[in-house]
Formats: C-alpha cells, sequence, structure tokens
C-alpha cells in the first residue's frame, strides 16, 4: 500500500530518508503553461536542505536550453542545465555514448528543434527535422521525390520523436533509411509516450508516429530513450554518482504510473505519485503492492505546505 502525505511529521520523515529528487515536469511543476501551487518554494526548500534535484521530461520536441527557459518563464529560478534531463538530450547522449556513432555522420530526424539541438551541440549534423522544404514538398507528396529516392550515404542514425508537422513525405523517408542496408541503420525513439495531456485532451504522442514508421519497416526501435527505459537513468547517474551508490536515496516523483513510477522503481528508487497530472487515487488504490508508489501526495506543494 501507497503511504498518503498528509501532515509535517511524514513530510520530516521523507526529507530525512532521500538525497536525490528526480522530477517528471508536466503534471508535476506545471500543467502545460500553467504553474502549480508552491513549486518554486518547494523546490528552493529542498535546495536549501542541500537536496539534489533533478528534472527529467519525455518531452522531445524541447532542448534543456528551452526548458531552462520555461523554467525561467513560469518564475522557477536557479536551475541549472545539468540538472535538466530531456529525452532528446538522452537521445544524443545514447547516440555519442553508446553507439559512438563518429561525428562525420549524420543523424536523420523525425522531429523537432528540440532533438535537432541537443544532437549540434554534440557536434552532429542532422537532416530531415524542421527543413521547412519538407513541410512545403510533403503538401503534394511525389513518390519520386529526390530525397526518397537518393538517401544521403553519410546518415549512419535514424532518431524519431514526435513532430508536429509530420507528414507523408518525412515518414516515407524515415522508411527509407530504416531499410537501407538490410535494416542496419540504428533507429532511436526519444520516448514512446503513446498520448500526452494538453489542457485536459489527449494529443498524439511521440509512441503514436513512431508505431507507423515500426509498422512500415517490420523493426521496433534499437533503443527507446525517455522514461521509464532505463537509459535516461543510467545518463542521470553517470553525471551524479551518489546516486548511483546509493539508488534507495533517491525518490522519483511524478503523475504518470506507466511512465514515472515504473522509472524510478527500476532504477532502484523509491517513488512519489502526485496527483496533479495523469492518474487519480482511485488508481493509486487499485494497485497491486508490487508496482504501487512508495508515497503519494495531491500535489508536490503539499511538501512545502506542510
Ligand atoms: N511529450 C510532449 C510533446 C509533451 O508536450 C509532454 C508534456 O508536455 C510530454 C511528452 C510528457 O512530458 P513529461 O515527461 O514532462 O510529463
Ligand atoms: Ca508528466
Amino acid at each position: 500500500m501507497s503511504l498518503k502525505i498528509t501532515n509535517k511529521q511524514q513530510v520530516t520523515e521523507l526529507l530525512d530518508q532521500y538525497d536525490y529528487f528526480i522530477f517528471d515536469c508536466d503534471g508535476v511543476l506545471w500543467l502545460g503553461d500553467h504553474l502549480l501551487p508552491h513549486i518554486p518554494e518547494t523546490l528552493q526548500m529542498l535546495k536549501d536542505k542541500g537536496k539534489t534535484v533533478i528534472f527529467v521530461t519525455n518531452n522531445s520536441t524541447k532542448s534543456r536550453n528551452d526548458y531552462l527557459h520555461k523554467f525561467e518563464k513560469l518564475g522557477i529560478s536557479g536551475i541549472t542545465k545539468d540538472e535538466v534531463f530531456g529525452s532528446s538530450y538522452a537521445s544524443a547522449v545514447y547516440i555519442d555514448k553508446i553507439l559512438q556513432l563518429p561525428k562525420d555522420k549524420k543523424v536523420w530526424v523525425l522531429g523537432e528543434a528540440g532533438i535537432e539541438q541537443e544532437l549540434h551541440e554534440l557536434g552532429y549534423k542532422t537532416v530531415g527535422g524542421t527543413d521547412p522544404k519538407l513541410v512545403e514538398d510533403g503538401v503534394k507528396f511525389k513518390p519520386d521525390h529526390p530525397l526518397i529516392d537518393k538517401l544521403d550515404p553519410e546518415v549512419g542514425a535514424v532518431l524519431c520523436g514526435l513532430t508536429f508537422n509530420v507528414n507523408y513525405l518525412k515518414l516515407s523517408i524515415t522508411l527509407q533509411y530504416l531499410l537501407q542496408e538490410n535494416k542496419s541503420l540504428p533507429f532511436i525513439a526519444t520516448n514512446i509516450d503513446s498520448t500526452f495531456p494538453v489542457k485536459g485532451k489527449l494529443l498524439i504522442g511521440a509512441g503514436s508516429i513512431i508505431e507507423t514508421v515500426a509498422f512500415a519497416s517490420g523493426r521496433q526501435p534499437d533503443a527507446i530513450c525517455g522514461k521509464p527505459n532505463q537509459a535516461m537513468m543510467n545518463a542521470i547517474k553517470a553525471d551524479n554518482p551518489g546516486l548511483q551508490a546509493n539508488p534507495k536515496k533517491g525518490l522519483m516523483v511524478g503523475d504518470r504510473l506507466n511512465t514515472d513510477m515504473k522509472f524510478g522503481r527500476d532504477g532502484g528508487l523509491d517513488t512519489l505519485l502526485v496527483l496533479t497530472g495523469i492518474e487519480t487515487e482511485e488508481n493509486v488504490l487499485a494497485l497491486a503492492q508490487d508496482v504501487a508508489p512508495t508515497y503519494y501526495a495531491n500535489k508536490l506543494g503539499d511538501l512545502y505546505e506542510f
């Protein structure tokens, strides 16, 4: 059974127990562009107590720099780039550190500027992505489009994430790269969330777009870099040796059971579910012991309020 955080003594015990706090962003700190109650105060309180705070998001459309601007814009100050892990950054790190793709190779991107920015920062050239020509040409699709007929031989990996301007041309070029050379180019997914919430509605998530090119190519991604995949946790632990040494001293805070809570649990961390996003109290109470979060709370700001 998960423990519901409802009073000051529980908060004091919780704060004594953990050194590292990993926060999911949307649904925990904010909802879209709307800051949730007492978030700056809660984060400041943790920092004042010497806690390490880390932010993770599956949103691949933004880079870490975009996230720093968002924190500032919403009035959360003092966050640094090394505290932010997005699925776009995790994917770029995966391509660099795990795949060790040579820097003279390019990455074909099915996705937004956040992915391009993180790859460029690590020294990779990208093709596809936000190239306006692909949007323009996509309006009137022609099967003999030059980019379908003639693939770039310097492309050494395919990285797919959420694409707002998705079209048949981009999907078809992506398919060509996935089939090329006997399906041997690495196929990386930023994250596989089927949907994501905006103002109470669900929109198409990265996973639903990636599923299209996976189905067409008969391939599954070789790596999925967002939560709950541990590729992202390994990147966080690599940067925070203290967390690696003693994962129970870390607490993963999130609003979604099948991404955030699984991400924390699989990484050996305790977990806190907040009810400001996807899940309801009923969902939590119905869970079997082995998948129940360690704690749950109405909102993250309760840690400050209590
Ligand atoms: N993907 C996209 C495109 C999003 O906009 C969001 C939330 O805003 C998410 C994923 C989920 O993000 P998080 O992991 O911060 O909840
Ligand atoms: Ca979330």
